[in-house]
């Protein structure tokens, strides 16, 4: 890319972030090596939605299978189970956070840039400048008080994340390069907006990949331990029931982008990848707060309809895995009906479909239905919820019945809802407006829960 390209004859840069933080290097080789430097940050540390008093802890990876192929031709992503140690109660449908960190040779190549590669696991500690003049500037939670420049770098800090025009800004100040500080400081100002949108936030373009583009751009890593953000947890479905593996273990389900995979799965696979009989490989986890998509004993007397696409199947493989154990446990006791309607784009990429199968043959699931995006029709969810829509209408009203939505992004759930909106419309004779009313009418009495994932 011709970075030239993106410079204009006249501009004014953005207000540009200010350091108020120095490294301080005590001489010594780190001694403290973890697996999440994070986790020595104290009690101030905060991880999203942690269960109260359950803190991250590092778990063995007991296990990987892969449960769909990547291929490019149907841009299918790779799909991979990972069987965890668990050591916390859990039941379908709850989630847990992963913590990640950032690729070795992201991190090689940073140490490298910021001409740190002979301090990279000195002993060092973050404070703030003599005579600060900002009275807001702290030292970062996120960053243990003795740490090192690869720790801060592997563990603390986000390096992929869309760069906010301030922080351009300063970049600009930390190059040599003439036509790279034109690049990044234009790329900042209120006149390149519109270079700025197609680069940043419809290309995508990555703090790493703008550093890429910028050679000679060596920010200090007391400016980038202020400003860069927080390395933060994902959040991951967990796919079985506690009843099949009890609570010392779990599975969970990620996919994988063949371009540009993410941070956390591109850390799941590479230790996917290092897993042996004498040296497992571990991952940080904790055990989030549960809400109300969760499929427990109680709900085995209930109907459900589950609706999900791609990787969103991972949760309800986990209730109907709960449903049959619950069945075999307690065969008098009354159960409900549960309905699946999954798509993916190929009927390969439909995850454990052999198990989805044997469930809707021994009547765990009621009704089972698949559809494939790049076959033949229907094609999309919403389509075999138009087929259904009659038998559908009437069940969703039963007073026992919950809809249960999983989707990987916030398109396809508003496109399942629109779908649902279209069969209240036929089969009630409802206006557009009086269904979409319905629909939340039934989210208030929590008869339609969802769970959006991007
Ligand atoms: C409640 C909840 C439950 C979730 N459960 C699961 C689960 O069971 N399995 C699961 O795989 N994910 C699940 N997710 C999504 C998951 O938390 C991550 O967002 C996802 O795995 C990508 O994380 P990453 O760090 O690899 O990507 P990041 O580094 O955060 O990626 C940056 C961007 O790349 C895109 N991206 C990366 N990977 C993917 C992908 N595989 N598919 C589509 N876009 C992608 C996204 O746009 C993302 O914003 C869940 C999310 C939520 C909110």
């Amino acid at each position: 890319m011709d970075i030239g390209a993106y410079i204009l004859s006249e501009y004014i840069p953005a207000k540009p972030l200010v350091g108020n933080l120095e490294v301080c290097f005590t001489g010594k080789e780190q001694t403290q090596i973890d697996t999440c430097a994070q986790l020595r940050c104290g009690e101030v540390l905060k991880f999203p939605f942690a269960r109260p008093d359950f803190q991250p802890r590092s778990v063995v990876i007991k296990g990987n299978t892969l449960l769909v192929a990547a291929d490019k031709a149907t841009e299918t992503k790779r799909v991979v189970e990972l069987t965890l140690e668990s050591s916390f109660d859990y039941q379908p449908g709850d989630t847990i956070g992963i913590v990640p960190s950032n690729k070795p040779e992201l991190v090689e190549k940073l140490l490298h840039r910021l001409e740190l590669k002979d301090q990279a696991d000195t002993s060092c500690h973050l404070k703030l400048v003599l005579h600060c003049a900002n009275k807001s500037a702290k030292l970062p939670a996120h960053i243990p008080t003795a740490t090192s420049p690869r720790e801060i770098l592997t563990h603390c800090l986000s390096l992929c994340f869309v760069p906010q025009k301030q922080l351009l800004s300063a970049l600009a100040g930390f190059t040599s390069n003439e036509r790279e500080r034109s690049f990044l400081a234009c790329l900042s100002s209120k006149q390149a907006t519109k270079h700025y949108n197609s680069l940043i936030l419809e290309q995508g373009l990555l703090f790493m990949e703008i550093l890429k583009l910028c050679g000679d751009c060596r920010p200090p890593l007391a400016f980038l331990a202020e400003h860069l953000p927080r390395l933060l947890p994902r959040p991951y479905s967990i796919a079985n029931s506690p009843l099949e593996a009890g609570d010392q273990e779990l599975r969970i389900i990620y996919s994988l982008l063949s371009h540009k995979p993410g941070v956390t799965t591109s850390m799941l696979e590479a230790r996917v990848q290092q897993i042996n009989p004498e040296q497992p490989a571990n991952v940080v986890i904790y055990p989030r707060v549960n809400n109300a998509f969760r499929y427990t004993e109680q709900d085995l007397g209930s109907n459900q309809i589950l609706i999900a696409v791609g990787t969103g199947l991972a949760p309800f493989l986990g209730f109907l895995a709960h449903k049959e154990k619950l069945i075999s446990q307690q065969p008098q006791r009354e159960r409900g009906h549960s309905w699946l309607y999954v798509g993916a784009k190929t009927p390969e990429a439909i995850l454990k479909r052999d198990q989805l199968e044997a469930w809707h043959k021994s009547a765990v699931l009621e009704r089972l239905r698949m559809c494939h995006s790049r076959g033949e029709s229907p094609g999309y969810v919403q389509e075999m919820l138009a087929e259904d829509g009659e038998d559908l209408v009437k069940f969703i009203l039963k007073p026992e019945t919950v809809i249960y939505v999983c989707a990987d992004g916030a398109k396809i759930s508003q496109s399942i809802a629109n779908g649902l909106s279209l069969c209240l419309q036929k089969v009630l004779h409802l206006t557009e407006e009086e269904s979409f009313r319905q629909l939340k009418e039934l989210k208030a009495q929590g008869k339609y829960r969802e769970d959006v994932w991007l």
